[in-house]
């Protein structure tokens, strides 16, 4: 079990787009809390602020107002660890070392060796991320967010480029992290991953409407 268990607090907060033709609201007085060691899904449709939401969570971008607390300052990738929507693999580093790379700075938790069998990667752990499809690439992004168990994972659309086997191998791998105590916090619109969150943050039009826990 993971030692320092994460809970993360989101009280009114607030972002805006301004741009000089409009003004896009993507993040209206949003407040809940996720807590540590369950999957917290964060649903709605493109567009509603999913993204914008993970990224003021994250520190990417900044609050107009409201506050987020419980997001390690300057984490380690055993503190936090990311999938973005864009996945963001190292070109010049092959699929196991890509997975491995937090390693080098962290003891890691499981054998990233692991972690490619359980999300079908590991017959091409010798590839470059452009020898793999988007799909490989997005499970080789997750796997190296697992390799350390984090307190925190943050994922945003994790299952975009996924098959219903694939989008299974992630669901698993989410759920042992989770009951490993890391504090998982997905967005997505795929109903796949939207049954197996253990709590439900309904996003649209910036605001998260409605909260269902089970
Ligand atoms: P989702 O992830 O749910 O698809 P986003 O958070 O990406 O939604 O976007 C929410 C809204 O904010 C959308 O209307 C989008 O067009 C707008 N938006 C996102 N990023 C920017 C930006 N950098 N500048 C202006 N508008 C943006
Ligand atoms: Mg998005």
């Amino acid at each position: 079990m993971i030692d320092t268990l994460v809970t993360i607090e989101v009280v009114d907060a607030d972002k805006a787009y301004r741009r000089t033709a409009d003004t896009v609201h993507a993040v209206r007085s949003v407040s809940f809390r996720i807590e540590p060691g369950r999957i917290t899904v964060l649903a709605g449709p493109s567009g509603s602020g999913k993204t914008t939401l993970l990224n003021l969570i994250l520190g990417w971008e900044s609050l107009d107002s409201g506050r987020i607390d419980g997001v390690p300052s300057t984490p380690t990738w055993s503190d936090l660890a990311v999938v973005p929507q864009s996945v963001g693999l190292l070109p010049h580093l092959t699929i196991r070392e890509n997975v491995a790379l937090p390693d080098r700075v962290n003891r890691p938790r499981y054998r990233a060796e692991d972690l490619m069998k359980a999300l079908a990667i590991a017959r091409l752990a010798r590839r470059f991320p452009e020898e793999t499809s988007l799909g490989e690439q997005q499970r080789t992004a997750i796997a190296r967010a697992l390799v350390s168990g984090p307190r925190l994972l943050i994922l945003d659309e994790p299952s975009s480029h996924q098959d219903a086997d694939n989008t299974e191998r992630i669901v698993d791998s989410l759920t042992t992290a989770a009951a490993d105590g890391t504090t998982v916090l997905v967005a997505t619109h795929d109903e796949r991953i939207i049954s197996t969150g253990d709590h439900h943050l309904n996003m649209h039009d910036g605001r998260v409407e409605t909260v269902r826990s089970h």
